[in-house]
């Protein structure tokens, strides 16, 4: 496997704790939260060594589990007094690197914080702890009601997790992401202090720090306490598949079905080699050889889903679908969409390693896009597959690669990053839902100039003046905070290029 091994990497500007420091952090974590739920012994901390992104590694030098908010808030306050920087991380399913550990600082995990703490149905919301699976916060509300954004990863990822990559999912394009459902945040500061954004209510007069807070990935904080809106259960649902010879075909289909009006509640993507992997695995009955799937679920009031149904049909049949399957139970559709979520991992039969990448472009985009992703996939000499959330344009090409062949790995990073260029180039962004962390930091000059990047870091500075939530996370060169007092005087790492000062 192709490693990027970033152990020795720690925060800027900060000199690595003593054994003798860190002995005394680890006798207070222990103090706070029990002996049990600290751990330091290599074995066990290789547990928390990478996310779901397993290319890049590290060791903390302690991983901690509070059991609450008070518990976090404490962890976090220890760590501000020994300046030694920490990571949060919620059940570490991130693609991009961001709960990677710091090398020499602390990993608070914040699994063990699992309550629903409140459920209003009849206003709409849900007060959840950070570690909360997505799937249970639907389970807590169901059947009347439910929280529409769905990552793929639902069953094991957090709340937290999701607040802090913004994550969305295929039922996003009706619904929206995470940033439209969190009314409030409780959080930790990266100097121990409570503070609380929002609430129940709706748009809380003021900066809109909540909206600052959903997709800050961990580096503002620690969400310890999370207000979620809840949405009314579909009185129906109907789900199509619809078969192309080309995703271009699939891709003006897309065009046309949002042109006429219809907002479907999800419409994803899959081209041939997808397909092909997914039937293998989830055996849906979809046919070898065709160039596109391309699946269509409305949800809504039933008349109104019944005639937009018939419209969706026609749309795929003028542009070239000669398969349309419609769904006729339940039991069907769950068939269909087993086909979609089994595209990623089912990859892992056509090829032996993969990179999944995550980039945006405007939909409209889509046919050309695809274009070019397979023109690069012919240069470097490499399968490219994509299965993806076609109504929002958002990209999940899966770069295939043969780890044991030499050259492979980097061919297939290099080509990922081509591909984000591709978004770029067309208008989009380098990530749709699954964050910047540590993995495409460096993209982020792509998208932003160096006065976007100092502005962010001004935000970032305001919440963490001394530089210690997840500080290698986001921007592409490290970068410190503020004044230091006394006479100024250039840091190693600013004479060395490494990092600047505001
Ligand atoms: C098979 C698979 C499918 C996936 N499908 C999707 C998908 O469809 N859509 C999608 O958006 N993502 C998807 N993901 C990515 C991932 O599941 C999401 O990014 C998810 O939100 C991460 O949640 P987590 O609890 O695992 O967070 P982690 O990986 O533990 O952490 C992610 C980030 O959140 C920060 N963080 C965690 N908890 C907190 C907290 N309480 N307060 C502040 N910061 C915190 C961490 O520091 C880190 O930066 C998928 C991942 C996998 C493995």
């Amino acid at each position: 496997m192709h490693m990027h091994v970033v152990e020795s990497e720690s925060a800027p500007g900060r000199a690595a704790v003593d054994g003798r420091e860190l002995r005394a952090l680890v006798a207070q974590l222990r103090a706070i939260v029990g002996e049990r739920w600290v751990f330091v012994d290599e074995h066990e901390l290789r547990t928390y060594e990478s996310d779901g992104l397993l290319q890049y590694r590290a060791l903390p030098a302690a991983a901690v589990l509070p059991g609450s908010a008070e518990e976090v808030a404490a962890v976090v306050r220890a760590c501000a007094r020994a300046g030694v920087p920490f990571v949060a991380r919620g059940a570490g399913s991130g693609l991009s690197g961001g709960a990677l550990p710091v090398a020499d600082g602390v990993l608070i995990v914040v699994s063990r914080m699992k309550r629903v703490l409140e459920v209003d149905l009849e206003n709409q919301r849900v007060c959840v702890e950070p570690g909360v699976t997505n799937a249970s916060v639907t389970a807590a509300v169901a059947p009347a009601f439910f929280y529409p954004p769905d990552p793929s990863s639902q069953i094991v990822c957090s709340i937290g997790g999701n607040v802090a990559e913004n994550s969305g999912g295929a039922h996003c394009f009706k619904y929206g992401f995470t940033t439209n459902y969190v009314t409030g945040l409780e959080l930790v500061l990266p100097d121990g202090s409570f503070a609380q954004l929002g609430g129940k209510a709706l748009d809380a007069p003021g900066y809109d720090l909540l909206g600052a807070f959903v997709g800050s990935e961990g580096t503002l904080g620690i969400a310890t306490k999370v207000w979620l809106r809840i949405v009314p259960a579909p009185e129906t649902t109907k789900t199509l598949v619809a078969f192309f010879d080309h995703t271009r075909a699939a891709g003006e289909a897309v065009s046309r079905i949002v042109q006429c009006g219809i907002v479907p509640g999800a419409i994803e993507m899959m081209d041939e080699r997808a397909i092909e992997a997914a039937e293998a695995m989830a055996q849906a009955g979809f046919p070898p050889g065709r160039g596109a799937a391309l699946l269509v679920e409305l949800d809504g009031a039933q008349r109104e889903c019944e005639a937009r149904f018939q419209e969706v049909v026609r749309v795929c049949e003028e542009c070239g679908s000669d398969d349309v399957r419609v769904a006729r139970d339940d039991a069907e559709r769950e068939r269909f969409w087993k086909a979609r979520k089994a595209a990623f991992p089912a990859m892992g039969r056509l090829s032996p390693n993969y990179f999944v990448q995550d980039g945006v472009i405007p939909r409209t985009k889509l046919p050309d896009v695809l274009e070019q992703i397979e023109e690069l996939g012919r240069e470097y000499g490499l399968l490219v597959a994509n299965v993806f959330h076609a109504g929002d344009g958002n990209l999940h090409p899966l770069v295939c690669f043969d780890a044991a062949v030499e050259g492979q790995a980097q061919a297939a990073e290099e080509l990922s990053g081509r591909i984000l260029d591709a978004c770029v180039e067309a208008g989009g962004s380098i990530t749709g839902e699954h964050g910047v962390g540590v993995d495409k930091r460096k993209h982020m000059p792509k998208m932003f100039s160096e006065a976007d990047l100092e502005c962010f870091q001004r935000l970032r500075c305001a919440f963490d003046p001394a530089g210690l939530a997840n500080p290698t996370k986001v921007m592409p060169t490290p970068r410190l905070c503020g004044e230091v007092p006394g006479p100024y005087r250039r840091h190693p790492l600013e004479e060395a290029g490494l990092a600047e000062r505001f």
